[in-house]
């Protein structure tokens, strides 16, 4: 018999009549003739709560203690979700993390799954019972109880999944899977059916989905099919797969895009490696994180460094810069304090000149200049001004026909051609 992990978060359990919605989808998957196990997360707001308790009360809260606290959040849901199961006839039963044995490493709250035990779960499954477990939670060594860092719920259910070696993992959340862009933003975006995980990776900020980026890990490590899908929307959400012949390979499965970033040119850099190390150096040291990178040594020997940051840190930027630059003489500085990031993302990109040329073509017929761009294996990234990045979403996703599931850029290009 086929089972299925299903992981509710906390919104899809905010309140009572919403765990009832959630034993009604539960008991669906059970009545479909699957074993079935369900994680958990703390009704929504009272992870939060529980950790303002602790900080009102001490202002560094131990550790050990910390987790003892947070790991309440859970307990609650698997109790509230297993009474009314068994009170609509199912037979259910309920699991803290050390009632599971999901053994951790001692790093509270931030702690790593080290193995699972489930020889509990699966005498109960054996048994018809749909087990309930705590999300987030888990034991060290001597059984202190450890928590899985924020969002953790995810990781506890893909980590069962590959421990049971489950069919499923399916994540219900308030979406209704992973969209080819923000629907937000491009209404006629399209719910994607199936996406690998390297896409995923890219594109987890499109339609507002996020799994806790341990979880992604270990589902693409252990190859568990995962599910995104809705808690109030019927649908078969979006499968995230590990890539194989049989998936329907797209050219570009979804855009994705940033705003709010800076960038900085420096020109006029005299050859040699220190500027650069100076520089480097000092933005790491003041923790300053940098996304597109661009060091080109132009004909005259100079060297050009240009690179893209959060706007954010724009001032404390410039302020390392101007440290480094004192030393040097004839340098340039230019600072365009408004730019914004677009991504196209697939895994059938294979020639990133046609997509390329796509976009030039694309972006400037809408009389956008592209400033970078940058490519890698699955990816192309433009630098735009800020002010153009919705609209040149909403003319990307239109003119590679990411709106229509069947069509494929590779296909256009022949038939131009
Ligand atoms: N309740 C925990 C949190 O709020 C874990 C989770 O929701 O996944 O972070
Ligand atoms: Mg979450």
């Amino acid at each position: 018999m086929a089972l299925m992990v299903l992981k509710f978060g906390g919104t899809s359990v905010g309140n009572l009549e919403k765990i009832k919605h959630v034993a009604e989808i539960v008991q669906s998957v059970y009545d479909a003739g699957y074993k079935v196990v369900v994680v958990v997360s703390a009704m929504c707001g009272e992870t939060d709560r529980l950790a303002s308790l602790a900080r009102n009360l001490v202002q560094i809260p131990d550790l050990r203690e910390s987790d003892v606290l947070l790991a309440a959040g859970e307990q609650v849901t698997i109790a509230l979700l297993s009474m009314i199961l068994i009170k609509n006839g199912y037979p259910a039963r309920s699991y803290t993390g050390s009632q599971v044995k999901i053994h951790t490493d001692n790093n509270h709250t931030k702690a790593r799954i080290t193995s699972i035990d489930c020889d509990n779960i699966m005498a109960d499954l054996n048994k018809g019972m749909i087990t309930v477990v705590a999300g987030f939670q888990g034991i060290d060594e001597y059984a202190n109880i450890t928590t899985l860092g924020r969002g953790g719920s995810d990781t506890t259910a893909v980590a069962l999944t590959a421990a049971l070696k489950a069919d499923e993992c399916r994540i219900y959340t308030d979406v209704k899977g992973v969209y080819t862009a923000d629907p937000r933003i491009v209404p006629e975006a399209k719910l994607l059916r199936q996406i690998s995980f390297k896409e995923m990776l890219e594109l987890s900020s499109l339609g507002a989905i996020v799994l806790q980026t341990v979880a992604m890990e270990i589902a693409s490590q252990h190859h568990v099919p995962l599910r995104i899908l809705s808690t109030f929307e019927k649908g078969m959400g979006t499968l995230i797969s590990y890539e194989d012949q049989s998936m329907n390979i797209k050219t570009i499965s979804g855009i994705t895009f940033t705003k709010d970033g800076a960038r900085i040119i420096i020109r006029g850099i005299p050859n040699g490696a220190e500027f650069m190390n100076l520089v480097l150096g000092a933005i790491g040291d003041a923790n300053i994180e940098l996304d597109m990178i661009v060091h080109n040594v132009l004909f005259d020997s100079t060297t050009e460094f240009t690179f893209t940051i959060k706007r954010t840190d724009l001032a404390k930027t410039t302020k390392v810069i101007e440290n480094v630059l004192g030393r040097f003489e004839n340098l340039e500085v230019l600072t365009l304090g408004k730019v914004g990031k677009i991504s196209l993302v697939g895994i059938g990109m294979h020639s990133h000149a046609d997509i390329t040329s796509k976009i030039f073509k694309v972006l400037t017929d809408n009389g956008v200049d592209i400033q970078l761009i940058l490519t890698s294996e699955i990816k192309v990234s433009v630098l735009i001004d800020e002010k153009y990045v919705e609209s040149s979403v909403k003319a990307l996703h239109k003119a590679f026909h990411l709106e229509d599931e069947a069509a494929s850029f590779i296909d256009e290009v022949r038939s131009v051609n």
